[in-house]
Order: C-alpha cells, then structure tokens, then sequence
C-alpha cells in the first residue's frame, strides 16, 4: 500500500512534531516553512513539560540535560517592595526555543524541510478526500493529509473558520540577562527559582535557561524574564507596537527596530515602579523586546483532510507554560491516531479532533483564569495548586 503523503505547513514546534510522529509511523511527510533561513528564536525561555520533551526521551538520544537546566522551587514576590508574599515547593526544568528547535530539526533531518515555502490558501474542495495548498511562489501541494502548523496568526484558520487571535488586553516585555551581565546579587536572587513579581496591574516571572552549543550541550546559564502590562487597545498598543521605523507591527518589535522613546519607557517605569532586584534585572538587560498577548478558540480542529495543530487551533496566553507543549502533544496523537487506525486519515482525525480540541480548551480556560488574577491584582494565593503550569490533565 502506498503511503500517505503528508505536508506539514510551518516549521516550528508543532511542525516537527507533527512531521516526526507522522514520519515514525510510515507517512511520507514534508515540512514547508514560510522563513527562508532555519528559525532563530530568540533565545528566550520555554518551561518544559512532559509532551514537550516526549519526542526525545522515547525515540531520540537527546536527554534533558542536554537541553534544560533546573530549578529548586518557586517563590512569590511583591515587586515594587520585594516583600516575600509565599513560596511553593515545585521545582522545574527550563529550555529556550532554540535548544528546542535544533533538537527538532537534528532529529527530521533538512532534506524534506523546505525553508522559503509560504502557504498562501488552500484550493479545491476543503472537504475533499485530498487537499492542496498553493504557496506564496505559485507552487501547489496536494496531500493525503495537510497538518497547519503556521502559529498564532495562521492563514490555514483564517481560511477555514474566518477566526483570527484576540489581543487580551495586554502586552509582554521579554528580556535575557548573562551571567557577567547583572551584578552577583541580582544573580543570586533569582538563579534557582522560579520566581513572580506580583503587581496592582501585571506582574513579571524570571526563571534560568540554558545557553546550548551546536551539539546540543548545555554550555551556560542565563535569567529570562517577561514583564506583563495592561495596555489599552488603542494609541497606547499602537505606540508600544511602532518600529524605528515608524511602521505598526501586528505582534511584536524585536530589540534591533525598537524605537529608543520605547526602551526609556520601559527603563523608566522599571526604575519607577519596581524594586531593586527586578529593576536591576530589567535596566541589565540588553536586548528586551515588545510582544503583544492574544488567544484564539476556533470551532473545529479540522475540515476534511485539513488539520490544526499548535497554536494554529487553539493559541492560549502564556501563564500556564504549556503552550509550547500543547503544540507538541496535537503532533505526536496525530502520529498514535494514524497508527491505531491503520493509516485510515479519517477515522485517525474523528478520534484525534475531540481529544485535543477539549484539552486545549480546557487548557485556554485555565490561562484565562490565571490571566485575571495575575494582571488585575486579584487573590493569586502563592502555592494555588490550580495556578501550576502544565496542561489540565497532565498537572
Ligand atoms: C510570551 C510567551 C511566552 C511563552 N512561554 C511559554 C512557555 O514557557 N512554555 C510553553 O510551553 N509555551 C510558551 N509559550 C507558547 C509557545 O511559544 C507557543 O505555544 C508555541 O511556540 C507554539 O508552537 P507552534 O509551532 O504552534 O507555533 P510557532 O512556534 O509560532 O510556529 C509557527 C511556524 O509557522 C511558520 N509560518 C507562519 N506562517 C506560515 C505560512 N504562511 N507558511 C508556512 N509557514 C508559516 C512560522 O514561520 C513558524 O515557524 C509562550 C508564548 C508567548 C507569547
């Protein structure tokens, strides 16, 4: 029997982990990813999960102290005063993006990763037996099975449910600090815990993650960090999203193209509202960008032989830490429904769909919740065991 075709559209951490638990049970996959150059993150922190590192610890040799450093509990700060409000006894491990992404790709291997392939729309019957999706270059793909994987923004959702992301109401600063970089005692006061900055209307997380070489070993340690603001949706979004040059960004400015009238804002209102160590954090920091929060729900994880996957189905904020392996765990039951359903797509799908679909929604629920409390000041008990990252039914 021929083997199902499969292309994947988008390259990041959905993508590969649709592309490689689809490649392990026979599918014939290709990935087509819209950058032309293999993906930078940029460099910032990711909290790892259990289905985000899954692919690794069952089928590659990669371990996760290759890949992510840990820490020894969390603590719960008020950050203007820096009075110790709790503590909680969980300790974690952390990754970064890019620790991530190489892994991912050492393990599919570049020949069918095609960099520079921008998915424009899909053509044809959306709910026929095959799909075709045309790229940006003219080019045109039909597929057994096409899985989206084209993030937050994806054009694939947008053309088959009409639904885009929501700006929640607010925006994150992200920023890293080296070790030479923040005096010892800023260091020591936030290297091994996870640690919240609670404030009236936001708040701000730091945790460690690993500097990794090209060989995928941990070569150092960094302190990542987000500031959260509650930003109105309009001149003051529109300010805080406006490049150098003068051109409004739908989701982030990146550090290179932030405006300098930008970063004093936020150096000013660091040294205004926040204490010593967390202000010390955000003033050491060198290169800090602007990104705006939005989520998405969408009504179905599917129309015929066309999937969603990863942020393109449903895009949750961040405050539970599991984004990242949400998008995985779409990947890798896709690959197990294949499997069970001895390669009949349809059948996988119908049992596929409703799982995934409910776990995400539970899950854009729970971050929700959290986002209430943690930007409007509301009664975040330090410790709240339902305020513990993860997905729902892996807490
Ligand atoms: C501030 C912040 C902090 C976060 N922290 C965490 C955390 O600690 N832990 C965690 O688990 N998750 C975290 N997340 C969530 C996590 O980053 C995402 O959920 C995850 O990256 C989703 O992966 P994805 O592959 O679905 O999408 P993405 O990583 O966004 O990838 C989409 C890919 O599709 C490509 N693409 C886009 N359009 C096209 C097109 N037209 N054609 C072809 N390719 C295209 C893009 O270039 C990109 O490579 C955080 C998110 C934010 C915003």
């Amino acid at each position: 029997m021929r083997a199902l075709r499969v292309a994947v559209l988008g390259g990041s951490i959905a993508g590969l982990n649709a592309a490689l638990a689809l490649r392990d049970v026979g599918c014939d996959v290709d990935v087509y990813e819209r950058s032309p150059r293999t993906l930078e993150g940029l460099g910032t922190g990711i909290v790892v999960q259990p289905e985000l590192v899954r692919y690794f610890l069952e089928r590659t040799e990669i371990g996760l102290d290759r890949i992510s450093v840990a820490s020894n509990g969390m603590r719960y700060y008020a950050a203007t005063d820096e009075t110790l409000l709790g503590t909680a006894d969980r300790s974690w491990r952390f990754t970064s993006y890019n620790a991530l992404y190489q892994g991912l790709v050492a393990s599919f291997g570049t020949e069918r990763y095609h960099l520079g392939m921008a998915f424009d729309h899909f053509e044809g019957d959306l709910d026929g037996p095959q799909a075709s999706a045309v790229f940006e270059s003219g080019e045109v793909i039909t597929a057994d099975l096409v899985v989206c994987a084209d993030g937050a923004m994806s054009r694939a959702r947008r053309q088959l449910f009409e639904i885009g992301p929501e700006y929640a109401g607010y925006i994150t600063w992200r920023g890293l600090v080296e070790r030479d970089g923040v005096d010892g005692d800023t260091w020591a006061f936030f290297d091994d815990e996870f640690t919240y900055g609670l404030l009236p209307d936001g708040h701000l997380i730091t945790y460690p993650i690993p500097s990794v070489t090209s060989d995928l070993q941990v070569s150092g340690r960094r302190l990542n960090w987000q500031w959260y603001w509650n930003t109105s949706g309009d001149d003051e979004l529109d300010q805080l999203l406006t490049d150098a040059k003068g051109v409004r960004q739908p989701v982030s400015v990146h550090n290179h193209a932030l405006p300098s009238a930008t970063l004093n804002r936020l150096h000013r209102r660091a040294a205004d509202q926040l204490g010593p160590h967390f202000r010390d954090l955000v003033l050491s920091s060198t290169a800090p960008f602007v990104t705006i929060v939005a989520d998405s729900d969408v009504p179905a994880m599917h129309r015929g032989r066309i999937v969603l996957v990863g942020d393109a189905g449903v895009t949750p904020r961040p405050h539970a830490a599991a984004g990242a392996a949400k998008a995985a765990a779409d990947g890798w039951e896709l690959g197990a429904a294949i499997a069970s359903h001895g390669g009949d797509v349809d059948a996988a799908i119908a049992s596929w769909e409703p799982r995934q679909l409910g776990r995400a929604r539970a899950y854009l629920a729970k971050v929700r919740r959290m986002a209430g409390v943690l930007q409007h000041g509301g009664p975040f008990a330090p410790g709240d065991p339902q305020n513990f990252f993860g997905l729902p039914d892996s807490e």
